[in-house]
């Protein structure tokens, strides 16, 4: 497993699974065959599948060690979680992600902070485990920090998610709910980039002169870099995720920050650039 390294912060990328999944038009209204058409040969065959036409889209975490802290972004799908879709996300069994962030160098017991970028399936499975048929915190000794918006929206939508995936921490006494600009300390703060959820944030990495975002599902896609306009259809808010997305590409296009993406294909980070009248993805 490749390190990056990020002046004294180190970012490893633990990834649960990196298949195929939906069909452009399953996320993007706008993304026709015909609208496609253009980007075919610059997404395939990491970004878009060849056989199946689906989007390639792998779930991933972010290992960070920094000066002080040894922290996770996000925890992918987990296992024996109940999910409506996709069904590869249901009730999985194996165990692969833990093994690889054991490799990556990372006991759970280790982990002291756990942030959520969003609190949907794919960004907060493994926050717990089943144990003796309960659920219970997989790190032990984390905090989880949630944004205040996003834990409030998510606790009222009162879907199986928050039960087993949120509830258990706030009951063990992990949760911290924050505001969306928190800032842990001068190596990791957040920033609001709501739209796809109400409360959702990028976390932002300094180190020297080296700086790093996770901008979590305010891109979902690389298509989006070409399309900057095309939110998800799962976005809360279609207009507001656009407005975010636009503006998150417009302040680090041609930068030295480095984007930890959650669903690119791998390896999954890079830089945002202008190519060819377009945004593009300089992958590391
Ligand atoms: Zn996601």
């Amino acid at each position: 497993m490749t390190a990056t390294q990020l002046g004294e912060i180190t970012v490893h990328r633990i990834v649960e699974h990196e298949i195929p999944v939906y069909l452009p038009t399953d996320m993007f209204d706008e993304a026709t065959p015909e609208a496609l058409e253009p980007y075919r040969e610059w997404l395939v065959p990491k970004a878009l599948c060849p056989d199946t036409g689906c989007l390639v889209m792998p779930v991933v975490s972010y290992l960070v060690r920094t000066r002080y802290h040894c922290i996770l972004i996000d925890t992918c799908v987990g296992c024996d979680k109940t999910y409506a879709e996709p069904s590869a996300w249901h009730r999985r069994a194996n165990q692969r992600w833990l093994a690889r962030l054991a490799a990556a160098g990372a006991h759970p017991d280790e982990i002291d902070f756990v942030f959520c970028t969003h609190l949907h399936s794919d960004h907060c499975g493994w926050n717990t485990r089943l144990v003796d048929g309960r659920w219970q915190p997989t790190f032990p000794n984390a905090k989880y920090v949630f944004s205040r918006e996003e834990y409030a929206a998510t606790e009222a939508e009162g879907h199986q998610l928050f039960l087993d995936n949120v509830l258990p921490v706030m009951e063990a006494r992990q949760a911290v709910l924050v505001d969306m600009d928190y800032a842990l300390d001068d190596e990791l703060w957040l920033e609001p980039t709501v739209g796809h959820t109400a409360g959702h944030v990028a976390v932002h990495l300094n180190s020297g002169a080296h700086r790093a975002a996770m901008c979590g599902d305010l891109i979902h896609s690389p298509l989006q870099l070409a399309e900057p306009g095309w939110s998800c259809n799962s976005d809360f808010d279609l207009e507001l995720a656009a407005t975010t997305r636009k503006k998150f590409l417009g302040t680090h296009c041609d930068t030295d920050t480095l984007i930890l993406t959650s669903h690119f294909p791998s390896p999954s980070v890079g830089h945002i650039v202008w190519n060819a009248n377009r945004y593009d993805f300089s992958y590391l």
